[in-house]
Parts: structure tokens; sequence; C-alpha cells
């Protein structure tokens, strides 16, 4: 997009320089037949007098057309900055839209950090609140199993961790919910 309306913008240059190039051109061709007309009217000679006549006829022919064309060029450098100006709007559109998604994600990685920092001091809340030998504990099993080291237990009396049937003295136990019981296979905390 930033290129088109870099070619849009040579375009609508290029269209401004031919435009003062026909001016230019035109200007010289006024002032030769300022010249002329100036000879006309100074010279005696007859045929220097009609060759002036014919060159300023000529010279004035010339710049007819050198205005036609420039009124062409005139109309084309309209279209060309309009098109410019365009272009320029979409590329400030882009650019905004990408500032804008910018900005989402800036505010994504933010509530992405909140999120994180609410459960880590949701976690310090829970731990606070878990006797320390308990806690403890977990912790170590966590190192030495890695989490999930709480796990269910099934109806038929399977270890959510291991998949073992546990002790039916463990099972009990578990089922009364007034301790912490470990699986007999895996050692992992039942619930
Ligand atoms: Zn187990």
């Amino acid at each position: 997009i930033k290129q088109k309306a870099l070619d849009a913008k040579k375009e609508v240059a290029g269209l401004e320089k031919d435009i003062r190039d026909v001016e230019g051109t035109i200007e010289n061709k006024r002032s030769y037949i300022g010249k002329m007309k100036t000879l006309q009217s100074n010279t005696r000679k007859n045929e220097e007098y009609q060759k002036c006549i014919q060159e300023v006829e000529k010279t004035e022919a010339a710049i007819d057309e050198l205005e036609n064309a420039e009124l062409e060029l005139m109309e084309r450098l309209e279209t060309a900055k309009e098109s410019l100006a365009q272009k320029i709007f979409k590329v400030q559109d882009s650019q905004k839209e990408m500032e804008e998604i910018l900005a989402r994600f800036d505010r994504t990685a933010e509530t992405d950090k909140q999120l994180l920092d609410n459960l880590t001091a949701e976690r310090a809340d829970l731990a606070a609140a878990i006797p320390e030998d308990s806690l403890g504990e977990y912790e170590r099993m966590t190192k030495s199993k890695g989490v999930p080291v709480i796990v269910p237990m099934d109806e038929k009396g399977h270890c959510g961790g291991c998949h073992m049937v546990v002790t039916d003295n463990a099972r009990m136990k578990v089922l009364g919910g007034h301790e912490t019981v470990y699986c007999d296979n895996c050692h992992r905390i039942l619930h």
C-alpha cells in the first residue's frame, strides 16, 4: 500500500514537471513572437516582413497546441492528485489498523499478566490456610512426582494417579474424609 502511494506521488510530481516544461516552452515561443513582431515593424524588406508574419502565425499555432496539451496534463494531474489522496488515506488507515492490533496485543499481555498475578496471590492465600506440615509435604511431592499430587479416587476404588486399586482400608479412610490418605502404590494423596 505504501509503495502504491509513493508511486502515485511520483506520478503527481512527474505531471507537475511536465506542466512546468510546457509552460516554459510556451514562454519561449511568446518571446520569439515578440522578437518577430519587433523585427516586422523595423524591417524595410518586404520578404523579411512576410516571413515575420508567417513565423508569428506558425508560432501562435504551436502555442495553441501546447496550451491544449497543458490542459490535458492539468486534467491528468487532478486525477493523479485525487488518486494520491485516496492512497494516502489507505496508508493512514492501514497504519491505524496496525496500531490498533498492537494496542490489542498490549492489552492482552497486560490481562495475562494480571491473571497470573491474581492466580499467584490466590495460591499464596490458599497455601497460608494449609497447615505447614501438609504444605511442606505437598511441595515436596510436587517436586518428586510432579502435579497433580492430590488425585481423586473413583467409585471402584482406583487411584486417579496410578490407576491401581487402593486397599480397602485406604478406601474407607478416603470415604470417611477425615484424614490424609496416601495411595499404597504411588503415594499420591487421595480424595
Ligand atoms: Zn496411586
